[in-house]
């Protein structure tokens, strides 16, 4: 057996060796696309859970490769997130998303909220909190119009730490909201302490939800967990009808999702949201 063992690991090396290659490599083309400004955001909207008024956008961001065309953020954001390129990443993404609410406001569109993605790795850069202030003040954002959708893997390491973060960034006007709620580590036990406004349930709960016993089960008890806590609930991954009447009938304030609309370039957004409201 060892005879045929070292062939199989040198080929498993050369394997490894690849891989590594190919990462490093990656980093260094994203290191590149940073710089050369190669992304852009879609925003998905959401609304409120009769489906008709918009609340906000969800700011999402891909990668536009000059070759593979339009690159999804699932398969460049965990490389930036192990890289540290997601703090510059991320500073862009909000600049970016400053930069279209006033565009929305321009628009008629004064009360929408623009969320945003934070990776854990970006807030604990430490970087996070004087970069939202300089924005509130460059781009005078009311309060109430940024959001930042977390995760809650931020909490858990340094939980006093995050909460202070937390705290400070509300003071800029910024709303927090959990997301992916109930897919990580429980923050239940901190989520007495946690200044946020709004649960976001995962798209993995809400599949099925109107006749999954398990899925329903999970999304009652995020909804009555967030009425005794006082915070807003949004859906995510709302594909149909069903879907929807299920979580309204239940008392969730907000949804996202295909059945209402995609995340699309910002041009697709002006016209999917039609007049501005008078
Ligand atoms: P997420 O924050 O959970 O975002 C929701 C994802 O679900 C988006 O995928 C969205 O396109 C997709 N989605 C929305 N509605 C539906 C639906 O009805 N059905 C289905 N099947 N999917 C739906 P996307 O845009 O590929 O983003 C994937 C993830 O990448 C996001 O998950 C988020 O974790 C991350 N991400 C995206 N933009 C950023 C960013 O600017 N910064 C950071 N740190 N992460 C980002
Ligand atoms: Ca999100
Ligand atoms: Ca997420
Ligand atoms: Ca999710």
């Amino acid at each position: 057996a060892k005879r045929r063992d070292r062939p199989q690991t040198v080929r498993y090396q050369a394997e490894l060796d690849r891989r590594v290659q190919g990462r490093l490599q990656m980093v260094a083309r994203l290191h590149e696309a940073i710089e050369r400004e190669e992304f852009e955001l879609h925003f998905q909207p959401q609304y409120f859970a009769s489906g008709r008024e918009p609340v906000g956008l969800e700011a999402l961001v891909r990668w536009r490769h000059p070759e593979r065309g339009l690159v999804p953020p699932g398969e460049f954001i965990p490389v930036c997130e192990d890289s540290g390129l997601i703090v510059p990443l991320g500073r862009w993404v909000l600049r970016e998303a400053a930069r279209h609410h006033r565009l929305l406001v321009e628009a008629g569109w004064q009360g929408l909220t623009i969320a945003v993605n934070v990776s854990a790795i970006q807030f604990r850069s430490g970087e996070l909190e004087a970069d939202v202030g300089a924005l509130v003040q460059e781009f005078s954002l009311p309060p109430g119009v940024l959001e930042l959708e977390l995760t809650e893997s931020i909490v858990m390491d340094d939980p006093e730490a995050a909460i202070a973060v937390l705290e400070r960034l509300r003071q800029f006007g910024v709303m927090l909201s959990i997301d992916d709620f109930g897919t990580g580590y429980s923050s239940m036990a901190y989520l007495h302490r946690l200044p946020v406004d709004k649960l976001k349930i995962d798209r993995s709960f809400i599949a099925d939800v109107e006749e999954d016993s398990h899925n329903a089960a999970i999304c009652e008890s995020v909804l009555s967990l967030a009425r005794s806590f006082g915070l807003k609930v949004i859906a995510e991954g709302v594909e149909t009808r069903a879907q929807m009447d299920w979580l309204r009938q239940r008392g969730c304030d907000e949804v996202q999702g295909f059945l209402l609309a995609r995340p699309m370039p910002f041009a697709d957004v002006l016209r999917h949201l039609g007049h501005p409201p008078r």
